[in-house]
């Protein structure tokens, strides 16, 4: 909890965390923990290497804040004008310190090593790439992964630990469209080419990606966010731009909805006498958790918590999650513990300038990681 409260007293954002970072380094190094600093950007590795051969385990926290102006009132609120922890990141940090405090004196027990890995840049541009090429998951090179969320999503209860085998988030895509038209007086409109025209087109077919292309049974969504174009009452515009978001759990369905929005977009457009061109954001893929690794899981934290205290999530979240970079190299899973804290009474929504955690279930974090760990490596090596 003291962990906790310090990080979320001086939360930072996205690649740029010097003093997370530092903090994470000299608590694992006053724990006797081997750390790699400056893993792909300001990523830290803490190594802990069992008195035997064997595997190794990763287990993941991000460690990054919100751009939010924290509301709580704690008197541990955010030191940093409009930067705050309101995802809960704070508590996944602490609770792989966590870790690091009980297994450090079991190493004795353990045939292996774990790898306690402490990414930026969750909330984006995403930290799970540059240390997965900065080659955090080789040397020792790693078997399996484990890590997890708090707070509220999958409306797991405070002290209830949710797993789900397959897709848990979706793959998430933004993209751009820009439509060019030719520009003109709006009363000889025979003379010009109606990017506004074109563009009301392109939304409209767009939502026939989804309705008429996906099958009905796989979950997607396409959401036009924003569509800007024009500058007055009687000029047409030139130019036009719609920004979108696309969501999507299996990867063939991700790119033939980009190729369909591709096509939909310059078919429309040149069919109506203009143009138009696509472009893609990198988002994060899905974040698929291995069936067998999931079994093993929730009979690790069935054993150790109760079989009351395990919820199996039915429905995935169409938020995403870079925890999917290592996910797809690597089997594991990825599990939710409920861990909804109040403001002024209210449970307020991730990202929210009110949003906390309840610290009285971060010890069962740390439990569940360090048994994953500890119980993988005893089966598997
Ligand atoms: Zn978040
Ligand atoms: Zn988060």
């Amino acid at each position: 909890v003291d962990w906790r409260r310090h990080l979320h007293h001086f939360p930072e954002l996205g690649c740029e965390v010097p003093k997370t970072a530092a903090f994470i380094s000299s608590v694992l190094k006053d724990l006797g923990v081997a750390v790699k600093e400056n893993v792909g950007g300001l990523g830290v590795v803490g190594l802990l290497e069992g008195s035997s051969p064997g595997k190794t385990v990763a287990l993941r926290a991000d460690i990054d804040a919100v751009s939010v102006p924290e509301e709580t009132g704690v008197p541990y609120a955010s030191k940093h004008p409009g930067v705050m922890h309101a995802c809960g990141h704070d508590g996944h940090t602490a609770m792989l310190l966590g870790v690091a405090y009980i297994l450090r004196e079991m190493l004795d027990q353990i045939p292996g090593s774990i790898k306690l890995i402490f990414q930026p840049a969750e909330e984006g541009p995403g930290g799970a790439r540059p240390m997965i090429a900065d080659g955090v998951l080789e040397n020792p090179k790693v078997d399996v992964i484990f890590g997890l969320h708090i707070g509220g999503l999958w409306d797991i209860p405070s002290g209830y630990i949710g797993v789900k085998k397959g897709p848990m988030m979706a793959g998430a895509n933004r993209f751009v469209v820009n439509i060019h038209g030719k520009a003109g007086h709006a009363a000889m409109p025979h003379r010009t080419v109606d990017s506004i025209c074109i563009a009301s087109h392109v939304v409209s077919a767009l939502q026939t990606i989804v309705s008429r292309n996906v099958n009905p049974l796989e979950p997607a969504v396409i959401s036009i966010g924003s569509l800007r174009a024009g500058t007055g009452f009687n000029i047409v515009a030139e130019n036009a731009e719609i920004k979108g978001t696309m969501r999507y759990f299996k990867e063939e369905v991700g790119q033939e909805n980009r190729n369909r929005i591709l096509r939909i977009a310059s078919g429309i457009a040149e069919s109506l006498g203009g143009n138009a061109t696509v472009e893609f954001l990198p988002g994060y893929p899905p974040l698929i958790n291995d069936d067998s690794v999931t079994a093993f899981f929730q009979r690790v934290v069935e054993n150790l918590f109760g079989k009351d205290r395990v919820i199996e999530i039915i429905e995935p979240s169409l938020g995403a999650d870079d925890m999917a970079y290592f996910l797809k190299e690597v089997p594991g899973t990825y599990f939710a513990l409920g861990s909804v804290g109040k403001t002024e009474g209210v449970a307020y929504s991730h990202h929210h300038p009110k949003f906390n955690i309840d610290e009285d279930v971060l010890w069962m974090g740390s439990a569940a990681l360090a048994a994953a760990a500890f119980e993988w490596l005893k089966e598997n090596s």
